[in-house]
């Protein structure tokens, strides 16, 4: 179900998102090589404990009675690893890696969503042009995310300027409504025809997630359950932000 969001639900989400940004920074403040996966996921847990909010991530279930729940506060992937990836106290980050990291804070009841790309130190023209387009696909995105166009709108403007850069969007997993819930209609695929879906209203909150592969679009889920990883090995970038559709102009919750 969409759901439309008050005026009340929505300053809601905009606390919630609020953690998520401040939760970004802290980790942009702090990540250096020699770190592991699992003390950034710490700085994750605090900072949101420290704001009120709680991740919704840790504890979110698979879905499969043989695949555990999330064990972790943080979704961190390294390199060829897309999305899902669990934070380690065995993995280290190294000189030139390139991080990817969604956070989902809850407060009050309400979800706020985002996703960053760090390069750690210094990386290949490739990596940084794979982060800059991944970053930039969610803007050409939005700039559709207005009252009275389509989701279809947003999904065909991403996938046209992934391609049109070289690069390929993951076509199983998507962008989503949130609100009360971290998954809400309607899905948001990063690509798709324009004029198709639902049509955008104001009170709409969305989180709209561009994950781009260096190489082939093709995927592959790792035997924890969770990670999923490129198949042909090549490096791979998230980029999300939690918006609201208005009137006018849509608004980035996530960014403050
Ligand atoms: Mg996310």
């Amino acid at each position: 179900m969409v759901t439309i969001k008050s005026k009340k639900e929505i300053e809601l989400m905009r606390e919630a998102c609020k953690v998520v940004a401040l939760t970004h920074k802290a980790i942009e403040q702090n990540i250096k090589p020699g770190m592991t996966t699992w003390e950034l996921d710490q700085i994750v847990e605090k900072t949101m404990k420290s704001l009120g909010a709680i991740s919704a991530e840790k504890n979110y279930p698979s879905g499969f009675d043989d695949v555990p729940n999330f064990p972790a506060a943080a979704c961190i992937s390294i390199n060829d690893e897309v999305i899902h990836g669990i934070p380690s106290k065995r993995r280290y980050i190294k000189e030139g890696d390139v991080v990817s990291i969604d956070l989902v804070a809850l407060k009050n009841g309400f979800h706020g969503d985002a996703a960053r790309t760090i390069i750690v130190g210094k990386a290949s023209k490739e990596a940084e042009k794979l982060v800059k387009v991944t970053k930039q696909a969610f803007f050409e995105g939005i700039k559709f995310a207005r009252k009275g166009n389509r989701i279809g709108d947003i999904s065909h403007a991403i996938g046209e300027y992934v391609n049109s850069q070289g690069f390929s969007v993951v076509r199983e997993f998507q962008g989503h409504g949130i609100g009360r819930q971290m998954h809400e209609d309607p899905g948001i695929p990063n690509y798709g025809k324009a004029g198709k879906g639902i049509r955008l209203e104001p009170g709409m909150t969305l989180a709209i997630e561009p994950m781009v592969i260096q190489g082939s679009p093709n995927i592959l889920e790792l035997d924890d359950g969770w990670t999923i990883i490129t198949e042909d090995g090549s490096l791979a970038a998230h980029y999300e932000n939690t918006i609201l559709i208005t009137e006018k102009e849509p608004e980035i919750l996530t960014i403050i």
